[in-house]
């Protein structure tokens, strides 16, 4: 059957000094239905791109989706006008960020925010609309939510403005939610809460997730399969399990090898050695991890590696493997 959401061949460019620089680079894969799949990669790897691309909210002034297609139930969503764009966000696909005062209009109240929402897509009654943002704020654990309708983002928590994104983004029971790192900025406990929020209602609305994050940690606890990012590629995707126990590119090993002890207060990925190549900078041949790889050879540098599927189903893009080397094996996408 159809998947709910595939990207074949994406190619997002950012304009910069007026050439187009890829920040996004043949990247395809799927999204089955009721599935929760990781998007994991240090910043500057493409993440986020890659889910502005898919949600068509890229910056216009100076981004633009140079090929590829992001299939939706079968639907091409790069062909679509702004309009027609603006009928599928909310209602099939909706997103959160990491800071939510910054999605919430400070001058407005949370009621009244919601409400537009269900007005967008729906064609009810102000006292119906009403009456359904209450009891949405319930539904996401927001207990005074008869109160809370009429007050201000900044008289909230930021776990409470999370929880009104949150409500916000499923109104309308989405059958896509791209959350991009949605529990970054909160601590701890709220952090755990809001996940098993997610999960809940990723379970309750037959609901899946596009989950950005560069928290391994998340990604344990919370996807079915992750899909691992470099450079504007996916260089391995795999099931959840086989990335933490059986995982095959360098980078994702060295990702794993820096996860941070608890007591740490280092900002998670640091301690791998060197940088993520700025956009500018990109290698055009060739591996985009050489610099950083204790695997590197000869062909890193001149060889660009394809993203192949092994007869597990577990993709990878490293010459290590040789299915990976353009010219063999069966491509991916
Ligand atoms: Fe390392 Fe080469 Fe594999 Fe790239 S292709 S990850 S440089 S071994
Ligand atoms: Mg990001």
């Amino acid at each position: 059957s159809t998947p709910l959401l595939e990207v074949k061949n994406l190619q997002t460019a950012f304009s910069i000094n007026d050439s187009w620089h890829n920040a996004v680079d043949d990247v395809s894969f799927q999204v089955g239905r009721k599935r929760i799949v990781g998007v994991v990669g240090e910043s500057g790897c493409g993440k986020s791109v890659l889910s502005l691309s898919v949600i068509g909210l890229l910056p216009k002034v100076n981004s633009q989706i140079r090929s590829g297609s992001v299939l939706f139930k079968g639907k091409n969503l790069t062909h679509l006008s702004e309009d027609e764009m603006n009928d599928v966000r909310g209602k099939d696909i909706s997103m959160i960020f990491q800071e939510p005062m910054t999605s919430l209009n400070p001058v407005l109240t949370i009621g009244y925010q919601l409400q537009e929402v269900l007005f967008n897509h729906m064609n009810i009654s102000k006292a119906e609309a009403r009456e359904k943002s209450i009891a949405l704020l319930k539904s996401v654990g927001i207990s005074r939510s008869e109160k809370l309708v009429d007050e201000y983002p900044h008289q909230l928590s930021g776990g409470m403005r999370q929880r009104v994104m949150i409500a916000m983004a499923v109104a309308c029971q989405p059958k896509l939610l791209i959350a991009d790192e949605p529990t970054t900025a909160l601590d701890v406990t709220v952090q755990a809460q809001i996940l098993e929020l997610l999960k809940e209602i990723q379970e309750s609305n037959d609901m899946s997730i596009i989950m950005i994050t560069h928290d391994l940690g998340v990604v344990a606890e919370m996807c079915d399969e992750v899909i691992v990012m470099y450079g504007g590629k996916i260089v391995e995707h795999t099931d959840v399990d086989t990335l933490f126990y059986a995982p095959k590119h360098p980078y994702t090993k060295a990702l794993l090898h820096s996860i941070p002890r608890m007591e740490d207060d280092v900002e998670v990925l640091n301690t791998i050695k060197g940088i993520v190549p700025s956009l500018v900078n990109m290698p055009r041949t060739g591996c985009r991890f050489v610099n950083r790889c204790p695997h590197a050879m000869e062909d890193c540098s001149s060889v660009t590696p394809v993203l192949r599927q092994d007869s597990q189903g577990h993709d990878v893009a490293c010459l290590l493997y040789k299915n990976s080397y353009p010219s063999k094996g069966v491509k991916t996408s």
